[in-house]
């Protein structure tokens, strides 16, 4: 098999799996409990918790764990909608936005708030003019995406800030760092709040968590004992924490080389389908290389996804999240239905080898030649 939709999740690595092992079999204390089993288990939870934070030098108490990153960004736009609604109702978000922060504004919008969608370039780059036309008295939240997941364009979240708290000193920032932590290094201190998930990172699904400065409140969406979190209630899922800790630790060891590695694969794969007139690439100066976005414009992409999955090549249409639309990203970007809506994302890691990019390309052309001949015949 080939697998290359590294941004829909990851596999868990072998040492993270060792870890959540260990912490279930050895530790099966609730680590809200005052007995010695609780205590051996919060004794390993904060342990946990403090290599996270000094991975990126932060407060303990400005780390709060979710299910991934659906839920932190749940959590940061309406826990900040409610915490603030004294102070304003409006909220900006960029076109480039994963679907879950779409949705929440949906759902915010229809609470009262207003929801202002902020400009791109054609590189995928928010349009830093429209930004600050754009923040006003009562824009209480700002959130925009590190990296894209479609198009993987990253965006300069300090200089971003900045323009955010020089029009309103006020005004939050919050970033989807999904895509971006453990690919790319990032400054938690660029923004106020950040959601992470840890599937993609090698680490197991159903663990992430919300970056919070200490100078933000947020409204908790579960309610409960508190004990362990008064933001966030419920028994600590300590395996799952455990492991995340794990799979950041690793994640963020060699950042640039693994970045490097990844570069040359996309170079190469790039080298190719710009051989092709009707292959667009849809990657821009500002995207990480982990990701490649084309469109196939003389091909359904769902149909090209199943002919490579029949050979055990797995890549996505625009993203695992959204598959079926137009890629709101590539729309955004160009403006261009037909581009958009044939578009079919390939995610690389560093664990992608050189011979499986060989191996991807020759399958690629075989199964792209193949489905243009018969979209050719059958006109
Ligand atoms: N934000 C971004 C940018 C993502 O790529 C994803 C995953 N597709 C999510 C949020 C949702 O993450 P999770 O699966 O952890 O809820």
């Amino acid at each position: 098999m080939i697998y290359l939709d590294y941004s829909a999740t990851t596999p868990v690595s072998y040492d993270v799996l060792e870890s959540y092992n260990k912490a279930t079999r050895d530790y099966m204390g609730n680590a809200n409990s005052i007995h010695a089993l609780g205590v051996k288990s919060k004794v390993l939870l904060n342990s946990a918790t403090k290599q996270i934070c000094e991975l990126f030098h932060i407060q303990e108490e400005e780390l709060i764990y979710t299910s991934g990153a659906t839920e932190a960004n749940n959590m940061a736009l309406k826990g900040i909608a409610m915490a603030y609604r004294g102070r304003g109702n409006h909220i900006i978000v960029s076109k480039l936005e994963h679907p879950s922060i779409y949705k929440i504004c949906d759902f915010l919008e229809k609470q009262g708030f207003s929801i202002s969608y902020v400009d791109n370039d054609q590189d995928g780059l928010v349009d830093f003019e429209d930004l600050k036309k754009k923040i006003k008295p009562e824009t209480i939240l700002v959130s925009i995406c590190a990296v894209n997941s479609e198009v993987g364009v990253r965006q300069p979240l300090k200089t971003i800030r900045q323009i955010i708290k020089k029009e309103n000193n006020n005004t939050i920032f919050h970033s989807d760092m999904t895509q971006a932590i453990g690919k790319i290094a990032v400054n938690l201190f660029d923004v106020d709040l950040a959601s992470m998930s840890g599937h993609k990172i090698f680490g197991p699904k159903g663990i992430g968590f919300l970056y919070k400065s200490n100078k933000v409140h947020l409204v908790p969406l579960i309610h409960g004992s508190g004990k362990f979190n008064e933001l966030r209630s419920g028994t600590p899922p300590l395996p799952l924490i455990v492991a995340l800790s794990k799979a950041l630790r690793i994640a963020l060891t060699d950042l640039e080389k693994k970045e490097a590695l990844v570069r040359k694969l996309n170079q190469k794969l790039v080298a190719i389908f710009s051989q092709y007139e009707s292959i667009c690439i849809n990657q821009t100066k500002y995207s990480i290389p982990h990701i490649l976005n084309i469109s196939l414009l003389q091909v359904r992409p769902e149909t090209f996804v199943h002919a490579m999955e029949e050979n055990e090549v797995y890549i996505s249409t625009n993203t695992a999240c959204s598959s079926g639309d137009l890629s709101t990203a590539v729309m955004a970007m160009c403006q261009d239905k037909q581009r958009a809506r044939s578009t079919i994302r390939i995610s690389l890691s560093h664990v992608s080898t050189n011979e499986e990019i060989s191996r991807f390309l020759n399958i690629f052309q075989l199964e792209y030649k193949k489905l243009v001949n018969l979209m050719e015949k059958s006109k």
